[in-house]
């Protein structure tokens, strides 16, 4: 091998065991780590971050990927290691242009913004963090201006997540999208509410989680190389290609909340198990945008979970497992997992209001940044776009402007397109799924799961950060991104569910 490449390789792994080590800390800390450990872990998070931060914008890697260059442009545009290097450029050159001075005011603002949350929330309580808020607007301006050129102040955040994508582009796909939903929604509020009451009951959590894990090492979820923990916010993490986890949480009254989001999350997990070996610890081994990543979330958790053929066969295993289920026909439990409502929580939404939730934060965010919106009028913003996208309004800000952790843990700006974006593609790639493999529906209605999901790895999952968003689904798709298949499959299944 090149040997400037095998050095890069080596310097590589090791900024990578940093983020590893960190990822795992970070995971103890939201599944078992004693309260009494906060303060402490949030050191040893900081101090592990800035190392990698530091070993990753050493120098070295600058003049190896230069002494590279003429090597890389040697290689043909599909071969790995150009891509590996391409990859580790464009990161480097991104890590470089912020200073770490900088990244360590971010942090620490974040983590104290993030902990005010967590009390100000429950005590609905938006002053205690408005201050906190405009601060963090100021710092998300900062950071935006260390990549000058930009159309859009928003655009270098929209990058950070969604490579290739900008304000303006999102926008544009937003406008059109919006312009389905809202007469879509409107239209299925015209109909009989969907009753739910049925699905009342007591599923013990042991039981719940059993029939879950079934399903998703049905999908495709190597146990050998993941497991399941509870948390109080699931998530998907990785330490290594042979150690991809995720976390779910439970309700003993609601059947749905354990079982979709371990769907979900095990969609999210499927994407990295599937990344090509040869990947480990390189740039190249985790998924390629937000959006991306999203759309194989959404893709397992809605287009199979939530589907028709999918219950026509693990209904009767569920009413098994939940004897109380038996009194509630596959027709009533598809059309009650599948329940449209205009409703005031982001994370509780609907396939069709979900991205009228994210529309909502997304113009809201480009306000701020371009100052057309002060932070002071933010909670009333929020209500006023509620009440005109959603004909609803939050009594109290707990369930409005402080329902998301983004904006208090997080940058203002490039946080919520990732998932609609994700909805939109997660359509458009089962599209293409199953025109080339027509009998994937039949076989999801048979509790078979291969042919999707050695589809989505071939095509999509084993290529990881390879490719960019866009250069990923015109090579899959053969076009850019559309909204027609997510609004074609949106139809279909509630103009049949709603009679419309
Ligand atoms: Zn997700």
């Amino acid at each position: 091998m090149e040997p400037n490449l095998q050095e890069l390789k080596t310097r590589l792994a090791q900024v990578n065991d940093l983020q590893s080590a960190s990822a795992l800390l970070h995971w103890d800390q939201a599944t078992y780590m004693p309260p009494g450990g906060a303060e402490a872990r949030g050191r040893q998070l900081s101090t592990l971050n800035r190392l990698a931060h530091e070993m990753f914008t050493n120098e070295k890697i600058g003049s190896l990927l230069d002494e590279l260059k003429p090597w890389e442009d040697s290689l043909p545009a599909d071969s790995d290691d150009a891509a590996l290097i391409r990859v580790t450029r464009r990161e480097w050159q991104r890590a470089i242009q912020v200073p770490s001075e900088f990244e360590a005011r971010l942090t620490d603002h974040l983590s104290v913004a993030y902990q005010a949350w967590t009390e100000a929330r429950p005590d609905n309580d938006w002053k205690r963090v408005e201050p906190l808020l405009e601060k963090t607007l100021e710092l998300s301006r900062e950071l935006a201006n260390f990549f000058p050129g930009y159309d859009h102040i928003a655009d270098p955040l929209i990058n950070f997540s969604d490579e290739g994508m900008k304000a303006e582009s999102v926008k544009v796909v937003f406008a059109q999208l919006r312009s389905e939903l809202v007469p879509l929604v409107e239209a299925i509020a015209q109909r009989p509410a969907v009753d739910v009451e049925k699905l009342n009951g007591h599923f013990p959590e042991a039981a719940q989680m059993a029939f879950a894990e079934d399903v998703i090492k049905r999908f495709g979820y190597d146990f050998t190389r993941g497991r399941q923990d509870k948390t109080p916010h699931p998530f998907m993490t990785k330490f290594s290609l042979g150690d991809v986890r995720i976390t779910t949480r439970s309700n003993e009254a609601d059947l749905q909340e354990l079982l979709f989001s371990t769907l979900h999350e095990a969609g999210h997990a499927l994407y990295e198990q599937g990344i090509e070996g040869g990947y480990e610890a390189t740039p190249l081994a985790g998924g390629t945008s937000s959006g991306v990543h999203e759309s194989q979330s959404r893709l397992w958790e809605n287009l199979v979970g939530r589907s028709c053929a999918f219950w026509q066969h693990e209904y009767p295993a569920l009413q098994n497992v939940f004897p109380s289920l038996q009194s509630v026909s596959l027709e009533e439990w598809y059309r009650a997992i599948n329940r449209v409502q205009r409703s005031l929580i982001r994370t509780d939404a609907d396939e069709v209001t979900y991205n009228l939730h994210v529309m909502i934060r997304f113009d809201l965010e480009l306000a701020l940044l371009e100052g057309t919106l002060a932070v002071r009028d933010l909670p009333e913003a929020w209500r006023a776009r509620y009440q005109e996208d959603l004909g609803i309004a939050a009594p109290d800000d707990r369930d409005g402007v402080l329902q998301d952790v983004h904006w208090f843990g997080g940058t203002i700006g490039g946080a919520f397109q990732g998932y609609t974006l994700g909805n939109l593609l997660s359509a458009q790639f089962f599209d293409c799924a199953t025109r080339v493999h027509p009998e994937i529906p039949q076989q999801i209605g048979r509790g078979e799961f291969a042919t999707l999901h050695n589809w989505l790895r071939d095509n999509i999952y084993r290529h990881g950060s390879k490719w960019t968003a866009p250069e990923l689904i015109e090579r899959v798709t053969g076009g850019p991104l559309s909204i027609k298949p997510y609004i074609a499959y949106l139809r279909r299944k509630y103009g049949e569910i709603y009679g419309l």
